[in-house]
C-alpha cells in the first residue's frame, strides 16, 4: 500500500517537496512521536505534573532554564506576549485582552518582520491585547529608530526568524536583543521553523518559540523555552486567554518523544539520502534547456539545501505553469511555489517517503522532455 493513503479518509495521496508546509500537514511525524501519542491517549496524568516533565525535556534540548508546550508555535507567539504584558499578575492574566490599568502593553517589531504565517505579527501581538509598534520600513530598520520607539509602556520586542522577513536592512539579533535589554525590555524570538534550538537563546532570546511539527516531526504544537519568570507567566495565560488554545496530553507526550528523538536522530545521514534525492532530481532536470537548476542552501541557515529551478523570461513556459503541471500530475507533486511570479521554484527534501524521490523524478523527466 502506498505510505500516502493510510488514513483511509478518501482524501488524495500526494508528494510533499514544499518543505514542512502546515497546510500540507506539516512533517512526517517521528515513529517515536506518534507512539507516545498512542501510550497516553487512554491514560489519566496529572497535567501540571505532565507540564513540568515537558519544561524538562525543553530545557534539556535548548539549554533554557524552562519551557512551556503551546498549541503551536502561532499560540506560542500570542502566549509569549501576554506574558511578557501580564508578568506574574492573575488579575491582569484574567483581565487580558483588556488591559489593566499600568500593563505595559507596547511591543516592538521591525518593519521587515511583519510576516504572515496564517495569521501576522502584529495581530498575534494584538490577539494578546498589546498594540503592535512597527519600526522603520519593510526594508530598512536602524537602531536608533527602534530606540525611539521604546518607552515606558513596552512590554517586548519581537524578532521573527524566518525565510519570509527583508533579507537585508533589519536589525541582527545581537544587536535587537542587547539594545531592549539595555531598557529592561525581553526579547521574544519567532523560530518557528529553525533547527538550532539553541542559538536564539545564546544572542539574548528571553523567550524562543519553535514548532513542534515542523522540523522536529512532533504532534500540532508549540515550544517556548526560556527565562524562567517568563515561562511561568506563559503557562498561568492557561487560566486565560491561552485557554482556548489549550494543548492535550496527547501533543505534549509526542512533543517530548520527538525532542528526544531529535537528539539522537542521524542528522548526517538524512542528510546524505536528501543530497542523494537532490542530485537525482537535478539529473533529471539535466535535458531541459528552457531552465537552469541550482542546489541551495536554506536562507535562513537551516542545514538543509533545496533544488531551485529558475525559468528565465524568455522561455517558452513559466515557473508557475511547472508548479501546476506538478501539482496536476498523479500523484499530485506540492512543490515549495511561493515566489513562481519571479520565474522560480524549489524542491525540499525534507519530508520523503521511501520511493517519493524516484515518482518525483520521473516527473520531472517528463517535464524535461516538453521542454526540449
Ligand atoms: C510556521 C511558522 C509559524 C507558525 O507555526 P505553527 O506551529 O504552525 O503555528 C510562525 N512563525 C514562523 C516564522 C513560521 O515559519
Amino acid at each position: 500500500m502506498s505510505p500516502h493513503d493510510r488514513h483511509g479518509l478518501g482524501l488524495r495521496p500526494i508528494i510533499n517537496v514544499s518543505g514542512t508546509m502546515t497546510s500540507l500537514g506539516a512533517s512526517i511525524m517521528v515513529p517515536e512521536a506518534i507512539a507516545a501519542m498512542a501510550a497516553i491517549a487512554p491514560q489519566f496524568v496529572e497535567m501540571a505534573d505532565l507540564h513540568s516533565r515537558a519544561s524538562a525535556a525543553i530545557a534539556q534540548a535548548t539549554g533554557a532554564e524552562a519551557g512551556f508546550v503551546t498549541a503551536s508555535a502561532a499560540a506560542g507567539i500570542v502566549i509569549a506576549v501576554a506574558a511578557t504584558m501580564t508578568g506574574l499578575s492573575s488579575p491582569a492574566v484574567e483581565a487580558l485582552p483588556t488591559r489593566v490599568t499600568g500593563l505595559k502593553s507596547e511591543v516592538i517589531v521591525q518593519g521587515g518582520h511583519d510576516v504572515h504565517y496564517g495569521n501576522s505579527i502584529t495581530q498575534a501581538v494584538r490577539i494578546a491585547g498589546g498594540t503592535p509598534v512597527l519600526c522603520g520600513s519593510a526594508t530598512e530598520v536602524s537602531l536608533s529608530q527602534i530606540r525611539g520607539a521604546i518607552n515606558e509602556n513596552t512590554a517586548a520586542g519581537i524578532f521573527v526568524v524566518a525565510h519570509t522577513t527583508a533579507r537585508t536592512g533589519m536589525c541582527d539579533l545581537p544587536a535587537f536583543s542587547a539594545l531592549c535589554h539595555a531598557h529592561g525590555i525581553p526579547v521574544i524570538v519567532d523560530a518557528a521553523s529553525e533547527y538550532d534550538l539553541r542559538r536564539f537563546l545564546a544572542q539574548g532570546a528571553d523567550l524562543v518559540i519553535y514548532s513542534g511539527h515542523k522540523f522536529l516531526g512532533g504532534p500540532t504544537s508549540g515550544i517556548i523555552a526560556g527565562r524562567l519568570d517568563l515561562i511561568e507567566a506563559c503557562r498561568m495565560q492557561n487560566n486565560g486567554l491561552g485557554r482556548p488554545m489549550k494543548v492535550g496530553k496527547e501533543s505534549i507526550a509526542g512533543l517530548i518523544a520527538a525532542l528526544e528523538a531529535w537528539s539522537r536522530r542521524d542528522h548526517a545521514a538524512i542528510r546524505l539520502r536528501e543530497r542523494e534525492a537532490l542530485n537525482l532530481w537535478q539529473e533529471s532536470l539535466a535535458g531541459a534547456l528552457a531552465i537552469e537548476t541550482e542546489i541551495v542552501a536554506d536562507p535562513t541557515g537551516n542545514p538543509l539545501e533545496r533544488l531551485e529551478i529558475r525559468v528565465p523570461g524568455e522561455s517558452q513556459t513559466t515557473a508557475l505553469a511547472l508548479v501546476q503541471a506538478l501539482a496536476a500530475g498523479d500523484p499530485p507533486i506540492m512543490v515549495r511555489g511561493h515566489r513562481t511570479e519571479e520565474g522560480v521554484f524549489w524542491l525540499d527534501p525534507c519530508n520523503l517517503h521511501p520511493g517519493d524521490a524516484k515518482v518525483v523524478a520521473k516527473a520531472l523527466r517528463n517535464l524535461a522532455s516538453d521542454l526540449q
